[in-house]
């Protein structure tokens, strides 16, 4: 099975594909996770990326798409998450797919309204070192500003900062919304209804991703 989560920026995307992931034995790439490992190490492709990551707008489209051709893997099972933002980089990712005599069987639309999406955002904090994370009200760590797993002090994203999420936002609505209506017309987009707490979302995610199973 391979899906896509496709939604703002703060959406829970990357909460609820970690756990999906792990239920069903998929692979989690998170294009966002794997840009922030490669800004930390400093790497070609994260000494290029930084300045858009920074600003809160998207990485160019031949970046991505390159990442994504290294780290796919051959047989899929693969929950994509934040990518594609483009229409570009979702035709790229047809095309990558088809090479590989695979397809996407569902688009999962997490769907927020944007009042929510900035309180997430705004209160996510996350462990530098082994990347877990948490909401100051909704998903706390056990003991404050710790994270559970490791123990490291947990910090805010530099790009969870209020200007910067504006911008975000912005970015969203005119380059990746598009995308809701490309898939849409594919017959593959599913919406979720994303605005309830992370056990009840999981709970329809589940429910509709089984119902495809089967
Ligand atoms: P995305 O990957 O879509 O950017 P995240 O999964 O990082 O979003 O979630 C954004 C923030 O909102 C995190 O702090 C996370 O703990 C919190 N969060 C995720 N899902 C929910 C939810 N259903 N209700 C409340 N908070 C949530
Ligand atoms: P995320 O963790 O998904 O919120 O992504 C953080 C930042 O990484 C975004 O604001 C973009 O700058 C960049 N990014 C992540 N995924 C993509 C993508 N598919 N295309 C372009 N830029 C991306």
């Amino acid at each position: 099975m391979n899906l896509v989560f496709l939604g703002p920026p703060g959406a829970g995307k990357g909460t609820q594909a970690k756990k999906l992931a792990q239920e069903l034995g998929l692979v989690h790439i998170s294009t966002g996770d794997l840009l922030r490992s490669a800004v930390k190490n400093q790497t070609p492709l994260g000494r290029k990326a930084k300045e858009y990551m920074d600003r809160g707008e998207l990485v160019p489209d031949e970046l991505i798409i390159a990442l994504i051709e290294e780290v796919m893997p051959e047989g899929g099972g693969v929950i994509f998450d934040g990518f594609p933002r483009t229409i570009a980089q979702a035709e790229a990712l047809e095309r990558m797919l088809e090479r590989k005599g695979l397809h996407l069987d569902m688009v999962i639309f997490f769907d927020v309204d944007d009042d929510v999406v900035v309180e997430r955002l705004s209160g996510r904090r996350v462990c530098p070192n082994c990347g877990a994370v948490y909401h100051i009200k909704y998903n706390p760590p056990k003991e404050d500003e710790i994270c559970d797993r490791c123990g490291t002090r947990l910090i805010q994203r530099e790009d969870d900062r209020e200007e910067v999420v504006r911008n975000r936002l912005a970015v969203y609505r005119e380059q990746t919304a598009p995308l809701i209506e490309y898939y849409e017309r594919k017959g593959i987009l599913i919406k979720l209804d994303a605005s309830k707490d992370i056990g009840e979302v999981y709970s329809e995610l589940l429910r509709l991703v089984n119902e495809e199973r089967n």
